[in-house]
């Protein structure tokens, strides 16, 4: 089949011409983000793929449509930058990678917290310089601290047990409870209860109308003084500016983020001869206690492989008229 792989960048043509052997598909690459301007690239191809920060609303959507494609491969997991109701009643067939490495972003999401605990940041550059100082980068243990964790799917239950295997309390908010968790200890609580009790809070839902600006003033003010906050999920669950308020005043006590809520114009790209326009993401960039990675939480091996091969086994399965489970259906659009 045709297949028009938008966003690529070299590791994802490495990995999916490896996988591809096992299809044989006709990949066509594009650097370009899919949008308005260059969905005519599509034009003849069956399947397009896409990644998180390609546009999937509706107007490119048509565009696709009149170009003649007729499935959207989906290289994650999350699918909030696809207008999937319109997708779908355009006749798509919408499928995803639903699980491609959970571990690659649980650890990860480790990785942030312990390094912003830790100040590994800071202590990097301060020893290259010939700095031994200790001073500023006192920590905590995590043995003993409450850890909340928002959403324990496949990710956050994977966060939860790690943290549990470092001795720390977890509470856990969810609109689904995980039998997995709650089998080894995890406490759920509704959100305003868990807020005022983690000393460390990661997020892991999707995003969705009623998950945006999750993190916002409100629940900031009810969070526990000095608390940390890892975003690991998707950028627009946490008000990025009422997030500066909480880190001025010290209501945030760390911040660990690898989304950022307008990441579309800055992450995935070389920028480092540019002039940053977002203000607030310079902003944040000025606090000591801030660790910011650029969506890398996915990226190891193992996960880019699970991705493209889970990738093109998907547009296989619509070139074979065959369903395999990783299709987005009616049901996504009510459950998110
Ligand atoms: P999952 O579907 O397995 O789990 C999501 C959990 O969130 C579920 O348990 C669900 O019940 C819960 N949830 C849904 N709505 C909620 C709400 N309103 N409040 C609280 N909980 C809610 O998903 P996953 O594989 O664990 O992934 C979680 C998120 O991680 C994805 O949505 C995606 O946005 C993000 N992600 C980020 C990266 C990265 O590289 N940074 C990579 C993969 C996934």
């Amino acid at each position: 089949m045709k297949v028009a792989v938008f966003s690529t960048k070299p590791y994802d043509r490495r990995f999916l011409e490896e996988a591809n052997k096992e299809h044989g598909h006709d990949l066509h690459f594009y650097e370009t983000r899919l949008n308005e301007e260059t969905a005519r690239l599509a034009e003849g191809h069956e399947a397009v793929t896409v990644f998180v920060n390609d546009d999937c609303r509706e107007p490119v959507l048509k565009l696709l449509q009149d170009g003649g494609t007729r499935c959207l491969a989906l290289r994650s997991a999350g699918f909030n930058h696809v207008d999937l109701a319109a997708a779908l009643k355009m006749g798509f067939t919408v499928n995803r990678v639903p699980a491609y490495s959970p571990h690659a972003v649980a650890e990860h999401t480790l990785a942030l917290c312990l390094g912003l605990n830790r100040q590994l940041h800071r202590a990097f550059n301060r020893v290259r310089e010939g700095n031994f100082a200790l001073d500023g980068l006192l920590g905590f243990d995590l043995h003993g601290k409450t850890v909340g964790i928002v959403g324990t799917g496949k990710i956050g239950a994977i966060v939860a047990h790690t943290f549990r295997g470092f001795g720390c309390k977890v509470l856990a908010y969810d609109v689904h409870k995980n039998p997995d968790c709650e089998k080894e200890g995890v406490e759920y609580l509704p959100l305003d209860e868990l807020l005022p009790r983690a000393e460390v809070l990661s997020l892991h839902c999707p995003l969705t109308p009623d998950t945006k600006h999750l993190i916002n003033q409100d629940s900031l003010k009810k969070m526990k003084m000095g608390a940390m906050l890892i975003n690991t999920s998707r950028g627009a669950l946490v008000e990025t500016k009422a997030v500066v308020e909480a880190l001025k005043t010290g209501r945030l006590g760390a911040l660990g983020l690898d989304v950022y809520e307008e990441e579309g114009d800055l992450f995935f790209e070389d920028l480092s001869n540019k002039v940053i326009q977002d203000d607030v993401f310079m902003r944040l960039l000025t606090f000591p206690n801030v660790l910011i990675t650029g969506h890398q939480a996915f990226f190891t091996k193992e996960a880019l492989q699970n991705i493209t091969s889970t990738t093109l086994g998907n547009i296989s399965a619509f070139a074979r008229g065959e369903t395999n489970g990783n299709e987005l259906s009616e049901e996504f659009l009510a459950n998110g």
